[in-house]
């Protein structure tokens, strides 16, 4: 009966990703759309050519963006499970991320215990990315950012903590709800897969916060030992 509820469970969140991914994609597309007509008209100097042209490819980019950050979790991947280094792919992503974080003025710190865990890496990897990008997000004039890590015979613990604006009440019970967004451009679906992700690795994510002083989030996954 367990397996038969996460599976069902499982198709659910996939087919709901396939609706987002649909529905985000749409957007740029209709942009693009307007663009290709605007780029019809035979008078068009080429400087307004040029212009619409940088349009079209930066809607292109952001569709292809919104594809790659949500349709490597839309694939069923059962087979995917393998050992994670917590602490390496912390590392990688936050190298990833340091050029986001230097354009915001972010400070990023980091005290990686090294720790194995078992789950989908792609997965993994997406969970910390979307986390990282909220917290930078959350510091429109700059701020600390830190990860730290914790571990233990049976647990680890990821602790992810910034200085930003911090969220109410109805923003942490609203946290993994599709579409919820306080953001002008958000998408409200980063928090989803999280939570998703968390959920899948037998995980449990706590989050405190306080307006304008940060937010603290803090994941506790099994911890793997061969
Ligand atoms: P998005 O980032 O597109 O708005 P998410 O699902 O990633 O969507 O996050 C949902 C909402 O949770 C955000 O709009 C914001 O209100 C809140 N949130 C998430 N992380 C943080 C954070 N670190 N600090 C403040 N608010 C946050
Ligand atoms: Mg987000």
């Amino acid at each position: 009966l367990r397996s038969k509820i996460t599976k069902l469970e499982k198709m659910e969140v996939v087919s709901q990703l396939a609706a987002s991914i649909s529905h985000e994609v749409r957007n740029p597309l209709t942009v693009v759309k307007g663009f290709i007509d605007l780029l019809k008209d035979p008078d068009l100097s080429p400087e307004d050519r040029e212009r619409y042209l940088q349009h079209v490819v930066r809607e292109l980019k952001s569709a292809e963006t919104i594809i790659n950050d949500y349709l490597t979790y839309a694939k069923p991947t059962t087979e995917d499970i393998g050992i994670i280094f917590i602490d390496r792919e912390i590392r990688s992503i936050i190298e990833m991320t340091k050029p986001m974080a230097n354009m915001n003025s972010v400070k990023i710190s980091e005290e990686l215990a090294p720790g194995i865990t078992r789950g989908n890496i792609q997965h993994f990897k997406q969970c910390l990315l979307n986390l990282i990008k909220n917290s930078i997000e959350a510091m429109p004039n700059g701020g600390e950012f830190s990860v730290v890590t914790t571990v233990s015979k049976f647990d680890i613990i990821i602790e992810i903590s910034d200085t930003g604006v911090g969220m109410s009440k109805e923003q942490i019970s609203r946290f993994g709800e599709p579409y919820y967004s306080t953001k002008e451009k958000g998408t409200g679906l980063g928090s989803m897969v999280i939570v998703k992700t968390i959920e899948t690795m037998n995980g449990k994510i706590k989050i405190d916060s306080v307006l304008n002083k940060g937010t603290t989030i803090r994941i506790t996954l099994p911890s793997y030992t061969s």
